[in-house]
């Protein structure tokens, strides 16, 4: 089955991470040893939001008209997302990188996912079924915080880890029954640290004379 992609004009962004909150973090990336930020602006948000299975279609076309009405409030709540996922981001990296068992995690990132989770009972109930407030624009954002919460506090099937593609900086849930997944995807990165070390090793035996 191909995986779900949100598709921008910054190109297509498959959903690799094996959990939403992954894929959250995996919006900003490196690609061709340029980083990408696939979060563009609140539509974007939204767009990303529905692949990422974490907002349904019906509550999509409200927010994206919601942005029409109410655009300093959905402003916010971009500024908000990307905060969010950027500290998430660096916790995910230092948790990758540990080389003993998961730490809890920050007090600076609880505190944002608790707040960001606000205002009350938003994430769970979804938007009021007559109008929109600015505080409903924050819908995004609180199916977000949601999802990073869930990863944090429940148990995960897999291992986390960071695609060994330099640089790519992608996260994801291996679970695969031999634990050696290594790559976001072998279509992507694993084929190109395969091209490069194949460019690599020709560049290695030209240099060296030959034997024999
Ligand atoms: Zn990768």
């Amino acid at each position: 089955m191909d995986d779900a992609a949100y598709y921008s004009e910054l190109g297509r962004l498959r959903m690799l991470g094996g959990d939403a909150a992954l894929d959250f973090a995996n919006t900003r990336h490196w690609r061709d040893g340029r980083e990408i930020d696939f979060l563009t602006g609140y539509r974007a948000l939204v767009d990303w939001a529905i692949v990422a299975g974490l907002l349904a279609e019906s509550e999509g076309d409200r927010l994206r008209e919601g942005e029409g009405l109410m655009p300093l409030q959905a402003a916010d709540v971009f500024s908000a997302a990307i905060r969010l996922r950027d500290r998430w981001k660096i916790h995910l990296g230092e948790a990758t990188r540990a080389l003993t068992p998961a730490r809890r995690p920050p007090e600076v990132l609880r505190h944002m996912v608790t707040t960001a989770l606000g205002p009350p009972d938003l994430a769970i109930a979804g938007l009021p079924a007559d109008t929109l407030t600015g505080a409903d624009m924050a819908l995004p954002l609180a199916r977000a915080a949601l999802a990073i919460g869930a990863f944090l506090a429940l148990p995960h099937a897999g291992t986390l880890r960071m695609c060994e593609a330099d640089p790519c900086g992608g996260v994801f849930l291996d679970t695969s029954r031999s634990q050696k997944r290594r790559w976001c995807a072998m279509d992507s990165c694993g084929n190109r640290v395969k091209a490069q070390r194949h460019r690599l090793r020709m560049k290695a035996e030209a240099v060296e004379p030959a034997k024999g």
